[in-house]
């Protein structure tokens, strides 16, 4: 069982939180005198602090207690949220593995806390045993991205699990890109496990990433910690309408989510193809982590092209690896198009080189 308030840091714990102006007991239509906000303005009220309405509304999606639900100014709000909470300046440390989303130790570095990564396998599998040998005694929490970015794919859930069960630390499992595989979601598992706690965003399947919306779930003293910490108005007033609206009917998310798919299926067996592609590993997500013979080469042909990918080369076992999202149709032809162009000219190449010997 997780202590939370021994694994939090003693000034979080100890510190009163800022009190916003309204309480939640105030109806919608007193006379709100109590803000010095501006009455006559469309937009002159401060949004609710705590999203209720949406929060209530993911809560019943996600089947969790309205307490367990945490919103953030996007995924990567709450994952500096949970190092503030959790990480004693210079002292402790975050556990991540590598190739993963660069976010953590970005945050991890701003609050001066150390990193410690365990480098995943050449096929990218998760080995639990490599993340526990990093796990020490200033360990607070361990990030794992599932999907994983920039690899694509989804981790083997008992190995996750095995994790969760084996460390007195937070296991933090960010699931940007779930929702193109709902099926390996860690969610259900909150119940069984104190320890987890899994991060979900709006930003991808969703196609909400202009309007920033995190979300956080899990044990509820987390919650509590987090809201204690957090910007009192971090989520502002059209995220909370527009996200409601998008929660309210999900059909329009759920037929993109086929279509991309679908498309990233077809790219991934037209780029297998194509003879400067030297393998397209597996994905759970919206995109493609591709290992080919020159990776700047091709970037910057593409670029050439007016199409824009992610060298992701100097990370670990990702010699000459681009990441490539997944377009609309238009875009992705656009894309197939330019990079049989580049593969003639690879050809064209290799042919007079051969040529001249
Ligand atoms: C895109 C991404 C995020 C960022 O999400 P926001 O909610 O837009 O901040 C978080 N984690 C991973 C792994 C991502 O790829």
């Amino acid at each position: 069982m997780l202590n939370v308030e021994k694994l939090a840091r003693r000034n979080v714990l100890r510190m009163k939180a800022y009190a916003s102006a309204r309480s939640e007991k105030e109806l919608d239509d007193s006379i709100f005198l109590d803000a010095n906000e501006n009455p006559y303005s469309e937009f002159g009220r401060y949004p609710d602090p705590f999203q209720r309405k949406l929060k209530d509304k993911m809560a019943e999606l996600k089947q969790l207690k309205t307490e367990q639900v945490f919103f953030g100014n996007g995924s990567d709000e709450i994952i500096d949220l949970l190092i503030r909470v959790f990480c004693e300046p210079d002292k402790d440390n975050v556990v991540t593995v590598e190739p993963g989303y660069g976010m953590y130790k970005v945050a991890a570095d701003l609050n001066d806390v150390f990193v410690r990564s365990a480098v995943l396998n050449d096929k990218f599998q998760l080995s639990a045993q490599n993340v526990l040998d990093k796990v020490d005694t200033n360990t607070k929490l361990i990030f794992i991205g599932n999907p994983n970015n920039p690899t694509g794919n989804a981790f083997d859930r008992n190995e996750i699990l095995k994790i969760v069960q084996q460390v007195n630390a937070l296991v933090i499992i960010d699931e940007a890109y779930i929702d193109f595989c709902p099926e390996k979601s860690l969610v259900t598992e909150l119940r069984n496990y104190n320890n987890m706690f899994v991060v979900q965003t709006l930003s991808k399947a969703y196609g909400l990433a202009a309007l920033r919306l995190g979300i956080g779930m899990g044990n509820p003293k987390i919650v509590e910690l987090l809201n204690k910490i957090k910007p009192p108005y971090n989520v502002n007033s059209l995220t909370q309408n527009i996200a409601l609206e998008k929660l309210q009917d999900t059909s329009q998310v759920r037929s993109w989510v086929n279509e991309i798919r679908n498309e990233r299926d077809a790219l991934r067996t037209f780029l297998k193809d194509l003879s400067f592609v030297y393998k397209v590993y597996p994905s759970d997500a919206n995109f493609l982590l591709v290992t080919v013979k020159n990776a700047s080469r091709l970037v910057a042909f593409l670029k050439g092209e007016n199409i824009v990918i992610r060298n992701r080369s100097t990370m670990p076992n990702c010699e000459n690896a681009v990441r490539i999202s997944i377009g609309t149709i238009e875009e992705n032809e656009r894309l197939k198009i330019a990079l049989k162009i580049f593969d003639s000219q690879q050809v064209a190449k290799y042919e007079s080189s051969m040529a001249k010997e």
